[in-house]
């Protein structure tokens, strides 16, 4: 691999870190490490309704105490910083007008009481609103409206967003290192909304103009963020910037196996699924493997395994002896089942 290998964990603080969220910075830390890379802390805290307080701290904790230090991050080596999205607010509508320009992307005006109004409309009849190729021009946008009334509109402060133009007719080849190639057809995407007229990137443009600008190799987070590859990749190609490489690692399930393992399902087993202790503002506080009493590197230990094996029957490993082991090539397709039993 010619590409310095530069990895990043992007977590929104909106409360505290999931033991998911642990496994995919863990997978992280051992892909750099592995191939003497850099791991990079960023906190994606551009919608600001979601943001909790106390949540960026724990993240920063937790990652200290699974011993998976990040080399850049927020305060630490900020060589390619601000690590945090908020402190970068100013750097991303250059990037939207560019689109815009090259004829990616467009203002649309359209209120939400309108949207709300299409989407009703649509269910109603028995189907599914979607904002693209096949009613963007029967919709208020910058390709709809002559260039006169767009002016008027944008001078006037009228809302808008900035929507990606979706292609029409075009099949997609993704690649993804876990998954191999995924195709998909263009026409059923919808024009993302990558801009907001509150002068805030949505999380779609905010982290690709990241992993571009922070020089990031390889993307590995979950499988969550999968339908999200489309768009990714597609904004790339109007950039003109090369992509990074892609790994989508697996859910982690509940204990029987079915369905996205949930903080209730450790309240109702008896058993953590965060790192360490929350105290949220109300409610009960949730429990930690830290309080508990677990060694940290009992955790990573098991949560290695979830989703990945090193093709051996060894199953105690150190962090050093995940680092040499572990590869991305071994990581399942299939939802790991979280059982600490
Ligand atoms: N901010 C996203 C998250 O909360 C990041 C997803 C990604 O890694 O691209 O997980």
């Amino acid at each position: 691999m010619s590409k310095n290998v530069r990895v990043r964990f992007a977590p929104s603080p909106t409360g505290p870190l999931h033991i998911g969220g642990v496994r995919t910075a863990l997978f992280n830390y051992l892909y750099a490490k592995k191939h003497n890379g850099t791991f990079i802390l960023r906190i994606e805290d551009t919608d600001q309704t979601r943001y909790v307080e106390g949540a960026e701290d724990y993240i920063v904790n937790a990652l200290t105490w699974c011993n998976i230090p990040f080399d850049e991050g927020p305060d630490k080596n900020e060589k390619f910083g601000p690590y945090r999205q908020s402190e970068r607010k100013h750097l991303y509508k250059q990037y939207a007008d560019q689109l815009i320009a090259s004829g990616n992307a467009y203002y649309a005006f359209d209120t939400s009481e309108e949207l709300d109004y299409h989407r009703a409309d649509h269910e109603s009849k028995g189907k599914t609103f979607i904002y693209n190729w096949h009613n963007r021009l029967k919709l208020s946008n910058s390709l709809s409206l002559t260039e006169e009334a767009v002016q008027e509109k944008l001078k006037a402060g009228d809302d808008y967003v900035i929507r990606f133009k979706s292609p029409q007719d075009e099949t997609l080849h993704l690649k993804d290192i876990i998954r191999g190639e995924i195709k998909i057809d263009t026409n059923v995407l919808d024009d993302k909304v990558l801009f907001k007229s509150d002068g805030m990137p949505t999380y779609h443009l905010a982290n690709i103009v990241d992993d571009h600008l922070m020089e990031i190799s390889h993307v590995i987070r979950g499988e969550e963020w999968l339908p999200s590859l489309a768009l990714h990749m597609q904004l790339y190609t109007a950039f003109g910037w090369e992509a990074p490489q892609f790994a989508h690692l697996p859910l982690i399930l509940k204990p029987t196996g079915k369905g996205k393992l949930s903080k209730r399902d450790g309240d109702k087993l008896g058993f953590p699924v965060f790192p360490l202790e929350w105290h949220p503002e109300e409610g009960d506080p949730a429990k930690g493997y830290k309080e508990e009493g677990y060694f940290s590197d009992a955790v990573i230990n098991f949560l290695a395994f979830l989703g990945w094996n090193p093709g051996t029957e060894q199953e105690l490993f150190n962090i050093e002896a995940l680092t040499q082991a572990f590869d991305l090539e071994r990581v399942n397709k299939a939802g790991a089942r979280f059982d600490p039993r």
